[in-house]
């Protein structure tokens, strides 16, 4: 129940956001923020410069294009597609909260593989999309593949994340292909992180293939843009003229797709901190593993950040926040999470400030 809500307003509230807990990015200022999963090695010099360029050249007093032309063709072009496979939004989410309301509502169902990114399921409660659930294994966080190929046969729209919010692991191409071929609608890969995974993770080679499959990527994550708000989905055209119908025309501002379009040109700028970024996952995951005396776990990430269990999450969560000034990111409360915590992979600084603060806290066995 969100706070605040006087009951006359409440009872004056659609019924499905009456009853709806708001996502809450638990945010306060750090001198260490490892919670949101941005690039905080920040943007490269040169693209900083070409951003700022066509800021000042930006004409505001005009609506911007609706559908981002510019950027869109760009993108496009980028991931060898038709410009008509690409819809621009105003940061990924937006795209999320159209795609259910294009393909959920009453008597449509989402699938969902909980522990996974909490605005799915905020997005189908709010739009009164039935939410079936195929948990991940417990320990592995694994998808039952079976499971959710049966689930599919009935589902309106299918999300999965791969790599996946927060457990980190891929979703293979293979299995991608049997729940397009056995879902009767839209498949969406949530593909935030995929360009911290591995060469050839995405499931774009199997567009062509599938006009129900759809692809969502963000400039939030790999390029520096969480600020800008800009996220993209790719499909068939009919997938993106179905949320063409839904989206508010002039969702994405002038200054926000001028600043992507630069840095989608200068895209191979980032490749150099991608990959530093890359070892410094495992660096800060080997670094995490040696912790094992003390009760931590830390599981395997093809993504910007990792998830870690460890003993008295929540108290060393407020530890490393109150007194450290390290932000992470508190999952022990959410089902399936008990006990995790996910720390966005930072500078060789801020990781090793984080390894030395999580060891102290543990070895002086603050419950
Ligand atoms: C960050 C994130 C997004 C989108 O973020 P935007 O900033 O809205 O583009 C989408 N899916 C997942 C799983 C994410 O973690």
């Amino acid at each position: 129940m969100s706070p605040g809500i006087n009951d006359a307003v409440r009872a004056a509230m659609r019924p499905s956001a009456a009853d709806l807990e708001p996502y809450d990015p638990a945010f306060l200022p750090a001198s260490i923020n490892l919670s949101a999963n941005e690039n905080g090695y920040g943007m490269p010099d040169d693209v900083q410069a070409h951003v700022e360029a066509a800021l000042a050249k930006v004409v505001a007093n005009r609506y911007p294009q609706p559908l981002s032309d510019a950027l869109r063709s760009e993108l496009a072009a980028w991931h060898g597609v038709d410009p008509d496979q690409v819809m621009v939004g105003n940061g990924g989410d937006e795209l999320l909260f159209n795609l259910l309301l294009a393909f959920g509502g009453r008597d449509h169902a989402l699938v969902n593989l909980p522990p996974t990114f909490s605005m799915y399921r905020l997005y189908a409660q709010l739009l009164e999309t039935a939410v079936v659930d195929v948990p991940r294994d417990p320990d592995s966080f694994a998808v039952d593949v079976d499971a959710l190929v049966t689930a599919a046969r009935a589902a309106s729209l299918v999300i999965v994340t791969s790599p996946n919010n927060p457990t980190g692991d891929l979703f293979p191409i293979g299995d991608t292909r049997r729940l397009c071929e056995a879902c009767p609608g839209i498949v969406l890969l949530d593909e935030a992180y995929v360009e911290f995974a591995p060469e050839g993770s995405t499931a774009a080679p199997l567009l062509p293939e599938f006009e129900n499959l759809a692809i969502l990527h963000t400039l939030s994550k790999a390029f520096c843009l969480a600020g800008a708000r800009i996220g993209y989905v790719l499909g068939s055209p009919s997938v993106v003229s179905a949320l063409a119908t839904v989206r508010q025309p002039y969702s994405v501002n002038v200054l926000s797709q001028a600043a992507a379009l630069e840095v989608v040109r200068d895209r191979m700028s980032f490749s150099a901190t991608i990959e530093e970024i890359e070892a410094e996952r495992e660096r800060l995951a080997g670094g995490l593993r040696q912790l094992v005396g003390l009760g931590v776990r830390v599981w395997p990430s093809a993504a910007n950040f990792l998830l870690v269990r460890v003993p008295g999450a929540h108290e060393v969560h407020r530890q490393l926040r109150d007194e450290r000034s390290i932000l992470v990111r508190d999952f022990s409360a959410t089902p399936g999470l008990d006990g995790c915590l996910r720390m966005t992979v930072g500078t060789p600084q801020e990781n090793d400030a984080v390894l030395s603060a999580l060891a102290e806290i543990l070895k002086g066995g603050s419950r």
